[in-house]
């Protein structure tokens, strides 16, 4: 069974051939990752801290799982912590050592649609938001609403990519070409 990870579903929507280019034939991505998840001893730290337990409180957390693996129809990861909240959703949170520049990146939308695809799927309850921690801007908390379609969206990428594995399908480029002009695989994909 093909094992995906958020990672993936990224790539796929930056490019569905990043997927063909290194899952099919093997060619590595050598440019720096636009997507990385630095984590630390610090962020272990933050997440015993009463700094955060005081987040966790503002937010009405009934309950919570921290470090959790969790993995549903080929996809998996790690979430930082699964939050229950008083409105009866959960919500994945996750750490980000990085500096709040008033606007969350899609990849870290994407990330949290991810888990909280997994969530839904492993504790059968309903997910309409997502939280970052930004560690870097004083522990910054932003909310982050999830689409309401998010169960389709995740399903249908997780498809595709294990077609795409599977099959050794060639899939369409991106329909954004200036990707391409610093692109890795500009020299083989013949775009
Ligand atoms: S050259 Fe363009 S279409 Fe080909 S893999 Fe790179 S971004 Fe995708």
């Amino acid at each position: 069974m093909i094992s995906i990870t958020p990672s993936h579903i990224i790539e796929y929507l930056y490019c569905p051939r990043y997927i063909y280019f290194q899952y099919v034939l093997g060619m590595p991505q050598n440019e720096e990752k636009y997507y990385k998840a630095i984590k630390g001893r610090e962020i272990h730290k933050l997440k015993l801290s009463e700094n955060v337990k005081y987040l966790r409180k503002r937010i009405g957390v009934v309950d919570k799982k921290l470090d959790v693996f969790l993995s549903y129809n080929n996809l998996r990861g790690i979430v930082d912590e699964v939050l229950f909240l008083e409105d009866g959703t959960a919500a994945p949170l996750d750490y980000k050592y990085a500096v709040y520049k008033d606007k969350v990146f899609t990849t870290y939308k994407t990330q949290l649609e991810c888990y909280a695809y997994l969530i839904s799927k492993n504790f059968n309850i309903n997910v309409d938001k997502g939280f970052i921690i930004y560690v870097r801007s004083k522990n910054k908390l932003v909310t982050v609403p999830i689409s309401k379609d998010y169960v389709e969206k995740v399903s249908v990428v997780i498809d595709e990519i294990v077609t795409i594995i599977d099959e050794n399908k060639f899939p369409k480029a991106t329909k954004y070409k200036s990707k391409c002009l610093t692109c890795t695989f500009k020299n083989v994909c013949a775009r």
